[in-house]
């Protein structure tokens, strides 16, 4: 079976704790990897703009000894002339090994694994998921703070647009993480994040107000969702958020993302929550903290941090090429990471509805594509952008 990594879920806990193991061993030795690939050829097909990802995937294949073919420029891909991205994904899967797909329409990366014969790489669908960001963030929580755990991890700005945080809360809940979910204006995680949070196993989800800490918010009662382990929460008291003192907490990584205005459609959001500085650091809560940010940073994070020994970063964006080099070697069938690499899929296919998101492959480009499933709370969703789906009538 070919190895696509379209979610963070195609991979196991397990697998990717041997996954981050293998990025162990390739950093420690970066240049010696450059016979683990030869003769493949990656093609990184980005629809949208990107630095990072792609630039890192490409270094991660070229240590490997594979070579790279690139579409980086949505304004000359035929996109531009129309071309769907089926008819697209079909040709350049012909000419490669491996495919690492941008686009902005979510569900664009499931599409393309079901059409290509060898396998593809999400490296950003719409606000759906980034899951590659996700292994470098969870890497770096490892590398930097020890078992993921045991962290408490607040995530901070757009969540709602932010499509790296919806991959990385799920993967931070299935290890068992307490994760607090503090939102700009109006930006909070979206409800097929949340619902699928709510219907894992042991997951327990809090509204909460944070009672304290009016001089690192400049507000009182800011509001944010507690996403833990049910066992360690404690009982929700009728439809009121619960109390939080923050102060009493001690947190792991601040991640922080960026209003992702290309994705606003009109929607007009104001900055609700103050920038990370020294000022707001200087909390007893934040004085281990790591700072973590997907980047590319639009100011949410003051440069003075830079030099701070928590400003992780640039350090997080540094380890995006061992664990993608180790990401390359598994979906090109050369190493295994253990008998329980796929965990079962979220939803299951079923028939009836249509998915109605303006934002979906399958509602943009390919309509004949659309497919439904049931989640865990027996909700239908599109099997592509997982966006609630109405019954169809009559049922
Ligand atoms: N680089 C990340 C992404 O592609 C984060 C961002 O753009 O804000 O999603």
């Amino acid at each position: 079976m070919k190895r696509d990594f379209v979610t963070i879920d195609d991979l196991s806990d397990s697998a990717l704790a041997s996954l981050m193991d293998l990025a162990d061993r390739i950093r420690s030795n970066l240049r010696g990897h450059a016979a683990d690939l030869p003769g493949y050829l990656m093609g990184s097909l980005f629809l949208e703009p990107s630095t990072r990802t792609r630039l890192s995937f490409e270094a991660s294949m070229l240590r490997l000894g594979g070579r790279v073919i690139t579409s980086s420029d949505p304004d000359t891909s035929s996109s531009v002339k129309g071309e769907t991205l089926a008819d697209t994904i079909r040709i350049v899967d012909s000419y490669v090994d491996v495919t690492v797909l941008r686009h902005p329409c979510a569900g664009a990366a499931r599409l393309a694994a079901r059409l290509a014969r060898g396998p593809v790489i999400n490296a950003g669908d719409g606000s759906h998921e980034h899951p590659s960001q996700t292994l470098c963030d969870l890497y770096t929580l490892r590398s930097e703070r020890g078992p993921i755990a045991a962290q408490t991890v607040v995530l901070y700005g757009d969540l709602r647009y932010g499509r790296t945080v919806h991959s990385l809360a799920r993967a931070l809940v299935r290890f068992g993480a307490r994760v607090l979910a503090i939102a700009d204006g109006g930006l909070s995680l979206p409800e097929f994040v949340v619902d699928d949070l709510a219907g894992r196993p042991g997951c327990g989800i809090r509204e909460v107000r944070i009672n304290d800490m009016e001089d690192v918010f400049r507000r009182r009662g800011v509001e944010a969702l507690l996403i833990a382990p049910e066992v360690t929460l404690p009982p929700a008291v009728g439809a009121a958020p619960l109390e939080l003192n923050l102060r009493d907490q001690k947190v792991h990584a601040i991640y922080v993302t960026r209003l992702q205005k290309e994705r606003l459609r009109g929607e007009a959001h104001g900055t609700s929550l103050p920038i990370l500085d020294h000022r707001f650091l200087r909390s007893p809560t934040f004085s281990d903290s790591i700072v973590l940010h997907p980047l590319p940073r639009v100011g949410e994070i003051a440069r003075e941090l830079d030099t701070d020994p928590r400003a992780a970063y640039f350090r997080q964006a540094a380890l995006g090429v061992p664990i993608r080099m180790a990401l390359l070697l598994w979906c090109c069938g050369m190493v295994d990471l253990g008998a329980k690499a796929a965990p079962p899929a979220r939803l299951e296919a079923c028939t009836g509805g249509a998915c109605a998101n303006l934002g979906c492959i399958t509602v943009k480009e390919e309509p004949g594509f659309a497919e439904v499933g049931r989640d865990s709370d027996g909700r239908l969703r599109c099997l592509f952008c997982e966006e609630r789906v109405s019954e169809p009538s009559g049922s």
